[in-house]
């Protein structure tokens, strides 16, 4: 079974998947942590790139492009031979990342963004995606207080034109991307999150 975990900054997802991690070990699953680039020495040079950019001048085109290569390097050395094992993979963020930061936010447009991941990743989509759904103006406020710079870089724009990704890949997948209200305690979400996994492992 392959999960991933989308949402805005601040939304909670790490705390989450770290229930999650423990809730599947509990139901007798081996379980893979993991986020991109994974550890994978090609992608971590990648994201090196990456981040760089914070002090260089790059195009919105290679930045989609690092993205999906960095992306293509965790799934096929790491991803698909920890499923054909049979192992669960819980990913923190994955191609809808992509959409929604690099497809909305940076405007090069979603069906673009998903033709150049379709490719990077063989194919392969999560059997369930959890989005962790709070407004861009919470999202700012919970990063403010923890990283005012990103704050300055990211501005509410950017910020909103990502939700809208991200609630347009939650109209247009219903099956697949279950929304969970990430504005509420922790043990509210945790449950909601559980049932979801449960109906995944029934299914
Ligand atoms: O994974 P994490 O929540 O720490 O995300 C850090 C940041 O990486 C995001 O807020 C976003 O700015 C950036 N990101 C991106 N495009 C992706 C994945 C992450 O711009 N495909």
């Amino acid at each position: 079974l392959f999960i991933s975990i989308e949402g805005l900054d601040g939304s909670g997802k790490s705390t989450q998947i770290q229930y999650m991690k423990r809730f599947m070990e509990d139901k007798g699953f081996e379980v893979l942590l993991t986020r991109e680039p994974g550890g994978t020495v090609i992608g971590e040079k990648i994201r090196d790139i990456i981040l760089d950019k914070q002090h260089q001048e790059m195009a919105d085109t290679t930045e989609v492009l690092l993205y999906a290569a960095s992306r293509a390097q965790h799934v096929q050395q790491f991803i698909l031979p920890a499923l054909q094992e049979g192992k669960v993979v819980l990913c923190d963020r994955f191609v809808d990342s992509s959409i929604a930061y690099q497809g909305g936010g940076r405007k090069l447009g979603c069906s673009l963004v998903k033709e150049i991941n379709r490719f990077a990743t063989q194919g392969l989509k999560p059997d369930l995606t959890i989005f962790f759904d709070i407004s861009p103006v919470t999202s700012l406020q919970r990063i403010s207080s923890k990283e005012i710079d990103r704050l300055e870089q990211e501005k509410i724009d950017f910020h909103e034109a990502v939700y809208n990704a991200y609630k347009e890949l939650c109209r247009e997948e219903p099956h697949r991307i279950k929304v969970v209200k990430a504005d509420r305690d922790i043990e509210a979400i945790s449950r909601d999150i559980q049932g979801l996994l449960i109906k995944l492992i029934k299914e």
